[in-house]
């Protein structure tokens, strides 16, 4: 049978087994399955050029048993409604995981940024606000940055939603500026989190970070961040790439220079001459590989080459569920990206609550309270992983899924 590489549908096969392994019936399956809200809608941009583009956006909220839903806005050519129903379901996973009182809810806005200038980026994001403002809201559902969006389009949303509201809206939306009420340490907290994992898991497996050989497969906001985090604390990152190749060198890469060349989309490897493709530097050797770009990257046909100890996904989704059991019966700890990317919808959470209380943290505050966050987590699924002899991918969806399936329960709708 061929490889299941469909989002949607291998993360629904993932809850169904969680839900069954805690002892739930069959109707808490077809309740968690799929979102309970997905809007799909038209956006209509006026171009620089004075034609209309009309851009199709969706929101998805997968369950708000537990409170307001809470997830990123992609911007992307790939996005479909698909993804963005099994994002929302990763929503909830990590909100549950890191215990934060949210649901889980996605949306995106199927378009290319790197093609448009900001005035229509502007216009698009304005657009995509006055589309959905009907179903989100500070208590209702709570948008955020994800692939190719940012602070600044996240003030746009915001301005235009309070615009709608006839309210300063802070709590809206995170990952704001600092001056609209944004967190310290947002821009960062993914990688920060993936950075915690990391140190955690090479605990377990008795590797020592000082001069651990680390390749990190994209060097977006989490890839770029994270080999940063890495090299000042003396791990040597031999290989990062882009969606163009893959940089390598043994004796470890000069990051604060790439740091430097790299552009807002984390393109670099076209500057230089001597690069590898993406599949060639998955299967370098090295002690821990971080998949931090896209999708299904890890697959049954790879799986069995990779040489890393550990692998950590901050990307969302990159490797397969086939790849998921290879790895894991060779021996090798995958820390899943429901947990090691939680890092960032955590410190959105900080966001909030410091809108919703008005009074702001100090960067050390934030980094502290998401240490705790990310260790306890890490450590509660490693844990039901051990004791269960399961892969930390299961136990991760067992302990993300239960607070939604309890309070949905509670609720009386199952
Ligand atoms: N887009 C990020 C994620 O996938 C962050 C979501 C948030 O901050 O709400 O986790």
């Amino acid at each position: 049978m061929a490889e299941n590489l469909n989002l949607f549908t291998s993360t629904q096969a993932v809850v169904q087994e969680a839900l069954q392994k805690l002892g739930y019936d069959e109707a808490m399956y077809e309740l968690l399955k799929e979102p309970l809200r997905m809007l799909e809608v038209r956006i209509p941009v006026r171009m620089d050029d004075n034609t209309v583009k009309v851009f199709t956006g969706y929101r998805a909220q997968h369950n708000d048993a537990v409170g307001p839903t809470k997830g990123g806005v992609r911007f992307h050519p790939g996005v479909t409604d698909e993804e963005v129903k099994a994002l929302s379901m990763w929503m909830t996973l990590k909100c549950g995981i890191v215990d934060l009182p949210y649901g889980g809810g996605k949306g995106g806005v199927t378009c290319d940024p790197r093609e448009m200038s900001m005035g229509e980026l502007e216009r698009l994001s304005r657009g995509y606000v006055r589309a959905v403002s009907q179903i989100v809201g500070p208590t209702k559902d709570i948008p955020a940055p994800d692939v190719f969006t940012n602070a600044q389009i996240m003030a746009w949303m915001m301005d235009e939603y309070s615009r709608i509201d006839e309210f300063n809206s802070p709590g809206f939306i995170t990952g704001k500026p600092l001056v609209l009420g944004g967190s310290q340490g947002r821009d960062r907290a993914t990688a920060q989190g993936v950075t915690i994992c990391i140190n955690e898991a090479a605990k377990k497996v008795g590797i020592d970070m000082t001069g651990a050989r680390v390749v990190i497969q994209g060097f977006g906001n989490a890839g770029s961040f994270l080999a940063k985090f890495l090299s000042d604390q003396g791990a040597k990152v031999i290989g990062i790439s882009d969606a163009y190749g893959a940089l390598h060198d043994p004796n470890g890469l000069d990051i604060d220079y790439l740091l430097d060349r790299r552009d807002s989309f984390g393109t670099v490897t076209t500057l230089f001459e001597n690069t590898i493709s993406n599949q060639e530097l998955l299967e370098l050797d090295c002690d821990i590989l971080v998949p931090a770009a896209i999708e299904n990257q890890i697959t049954s046909d790879n799986a069995h080459n990779i040489k890393a100890t550990i692998v950590v996904e901050a990307a969302n989704g990159p490797t397969t569920s086939e790849a998921t059991k290879i790895l894991h019966d060779r021996g090798i700890l995958l820390v899943p990206d429901v947990l090691a990317s939680a890092g960032g919808v955590t410190v959105s959470y900080f966001e909030w609550v410091q809108n919703n209380q008005g009074y702001y943290w100090t960067e050390e505050e934030v980094s502290e309270k998401l240490h705790k966050k990310m260790v306890d987590a890490f450590e509660n699924i490693y844990n039901v992983a051990s004791t269960r002899n399961i892969n930390m991918r299961l136990a991760a969806y067992m302990v993300g899924v239960r607070r939604t399936a309890e309070a949905s329960r509670f609720r009386g709708w199952v």
